[in-house]
């Protein structure tokens, strides 16, 4: 996550100078303070606009405390991995994730400092290898008691552990997450699994192509994906069956096993291994980030409005 994206900076500057001018120009014709007049829209653009980054160069500064750190140093083997450097960016992203998200206890839930650290180490995982993006969707995260069904409640029959919203919340309970990073090498991580949805919901709905991978490269991918499949529900497969539930299922099964089991996922699913590789700009095995140099990615998540749902990951 970059303290300033070069974008919204253009974009904040072309406002404030096309609105600045605007008003400039109508306090020149009506003699009301003339040009002057425009600074001041100008300036409260570049206010608005440049609140954000001015944010995270401060949080920047600060750095993450002491016991942040030791939690993910204990929880999160790609952190473990990573050099000074690579562990200062790790650091910075949690920070500006516990700072910009948002997360609430529901039915009577305690947000602890682990729960919150939970997430945004799932977030910083995904982006480490491409700093340059943000995560799609929207910045809400709601933590449920128990599990929960299509309702949203906890029912005798609830099964799920976790959901996924374009544009509403991540809603996971709280064993599930505590779970997640206990034993980060078994496969299973609901929050990367809820995460990873989120880089599916393009415009072309949630149907296993996530964001991630190029247009050109989409019937690779589904092919990849199809031969997996095949792969999963014949029990060869180091996935766990719930991959083989759907496409959109199987890229969130196939990141949890690929962060959590890098080097058996790298032995026996060469071709996967090296498309997520190829996604996540990322070589989970090493923390080794990428050079641009894969034809494979475009340039990033785009949204939509769809959702995400997830089974107890049995
Ligand atoms: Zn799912």
């Amino acid at each position: 996550m970059r303290i300033v994206r070069r974008s919204s900076v253009i974009t904040t500057g072309l406002l404030a100078l096309v609105l600045g001018g605007a008003v400039g120009i109508i306090g020149h014709e009506m003699a009301l303070g003339g040009p002057l007049l425009g600074v001041v829209p100008a300036l409260l653009v570049l206010a608005i606009g440049l609140r954000r980054p001015w944010r995270r160069w401060a949080l920047a500064r600060e750095g993450l405390p002491r016991a942040q750190r030791r939690w993910l140093q204990v929880h999160v083997p790609l952190y473990r991995q990573l050099a000074g450097d690579g562990q200062d960016a790790f650091e910075r992203d949690v920070r500006f994730v516990l700072d910009e998200y948002s997360f609430e206890g529901v039915g009577g839930v305690t947000v602890t400092d682990p729960l919150r650290l939970s997430v945004a180490a799932g977030i910083a995982v995904l982006l480490h290898g491409r700093p340059s993006w943000e995560l799609p969707g929207s910045r809400s995260v709601l933590f449920y008691p128990e599990r929960f069904d299509d309702t949203y409640h906890d029912t005798m029959t609830a099964s799920y552990d976790g959901m996924a919203h374009q544009q509403g919340p991540i809603i996971l309970t709280v064993a599930s997450v505590e779970e997640a990073w206990s034993q980060p090498d078994d496969g299973n991580n609901v929050v990367l699994h809820e995460l990873a949805h989120l880089f599916d919901f393009d415009n072309e709905g949630a149907d296993g192509v996530p964001s991630l991978v190029a247009p050109v490269s989409a019937p690779d991918w589904q092919a990849l994906v199809r031969d997996e499949m095949r792969r999963v529900r014949q029990g060869r497969s180091l996935l766990r069956p719930y991959a083989a539930e759907a496409p959109s299922e199987f890229f969130a099964v196939a990141v949890e096993h690929f962060f959590e089991q890098p080097e058996p996922m790298a032995r026996g699913h060469e071709d996967l291994f090296r498309a997520l590789v190829s996604f996540f700009r990322l070589d989970p095995r090493t923390g080794t980030v990428l050079e641009n140099d894969s034809a494979v990615l475009d340039e990033g998540p785009s949204a939509s409005n769809e959702t995400r749902e997830e089974p107890s990951p049995t």
